[in-house]
């Protein structure tokens, strides 16, 4: 705001003096007190798409697309926040889109049952007041964010499961869709080879311009999982917490073992009580307390640090805030198509 007023009082008065007056040095315009220009408070936003072991000669086309999927929601997510978006909103809307992606389990594309069906899990939760909303084994809902979201805000209970939670999503208007609307070629392929499937559940944490954190979770679960089975997901606590005092989590990984340690809200009680970092705490969670090949997290504090740790042979992730967009599969970084540049 300050530059066009200084370049304005540059012109009134180099510009616009009597031709033959002699040139003048411009005063320079003193710098604004610090209170009239206020620094734009950060936004930061970190997304997962799985942990597991990516094979290495993953075809270019799928690295591609892989990429290309989660720079697009970063890109929307990360704009989103710059215009002053609640993190609660853009973790929904993140989780949404990658929902409908078949390329993650989640929504669209998740992995089978023994039994051939879907049933799919989800939770938010908002850092500011603990409110957060969850749904499990639901069969019918498209996007179990936005329903998940719904229990948040429109029932006085956490976690809604099966033909309970989807005769809700109805009341709250969303159209239910057969199940095999999550179907795609590969899973079913994967299932007929009762082929252990690569993990790709997604999650998001978001820190937004106001400070508030928020985090959101979202899978169909462990492939031929047995029907009824739930996984840390939909669990808060485990699978995602969120906390404006110390930070936003979403792990992914053998929910089991999640569950049993209590992950998300462990991370955020190491802060809490042991002045830990994130980036220690999550390390300890994933690296002390589970084992190798359990998974990985995402976990953001709310002074911005990102930590994205794991124990498998990777996992699908990137961060997006005022300096740019980063996505990772293993350690490097990977290349951006278009004008998207990594953040330093
Ligand atoms: N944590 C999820 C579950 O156990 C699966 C995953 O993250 O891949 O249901």
């Amino acid at each position: 705001m300050r530059r066009p007023t200084s370049s304005l009082l540059l012109c009134l008065v180099s510009c616009g003096g009597e031709p033959s007056a002699p040139p003048t040095t411009p005063e320079l315009e003193p710098p604004a007190p610090a209170l009239e220009a206020p620094a734009t408070p950060a936004f930061t936003l970190v997304i997962h798409g799985g942990a597991g072991a990516p094979p290495r000669d993953l075809a270019p086309d799928q690295r591609a697309a892989y990429v290309s999927s989660l720079a697009g929601v970063l890109r929307e997510g990360c704009a989103a926040l710059d215009a002053g978006s609640a993190s609660l909103d853009v973790v929904e809307r993140a989780l949404r889109t990658l929902e409908d992606d078949p390329l993650f389990n989640a929504g669209r594309g998740a992995v089978m049952t023994r039994e051939g069906r879907h049933e799919l899990d989800a939770s938010i939760m908002r850092g500011t007041d603990h409110a957060c909303g969850a749904v499990a084994s639901v069969r019918t809902v498209r996007n179990p964010i936005a329903l998940a979201r719904a229990v948040m805000e429109h029932t006085p209970h956490v976690l809604l499961v099966g033909e309970g939670a989807e005769a809700f999503a109805i009341t709250q208007g969303m159209e239910p869709v057969p199940n095999d609307y999550f179907t795609t070629e590969r899973r079913r392929q994967e299932w007929e080879q009762r082929r252990d499937a690569e993990h790709g559940t997604v999650g998001a944490v978001a820190l937004d311009r106001e400070g508030h954190l928020a985090a959101a979770t979202s899978t169909g679960g462990l492939a031929m999982k047995q029907w009824g089975r739930v996984g840390d997901s939909p669990i808060i606590g485990a699978g995602t917490y969120a906390d404006d005092a110390t930070c936003a989590v979403s792990c992914t990984g053998t929910g089991e073992e999640f569950i049993r340690n209590g992950v998300a809200r462990a991370i955020s009680a190491r802060m809490e009580l042991a002045g830990e970092s994130v980036g220690q705490a999550a390390r300890h969670l994933v690296h002390e307390t589970l084992r190798e090949n359990d998974g990985g997290v995402i976990a953001l504090s709310h002074t911005g640090e990102i930590a994205m740790v794991y124990s498998t042979g990777g996992m699908f992730r990137g961060s997006c805030g005022p300096d740019g967009i980063e996505v990772r599969i293993w350690e490097q970084t990977e290349a951006l198509a278009g004008t998207d540049h990594a953040a330093p």
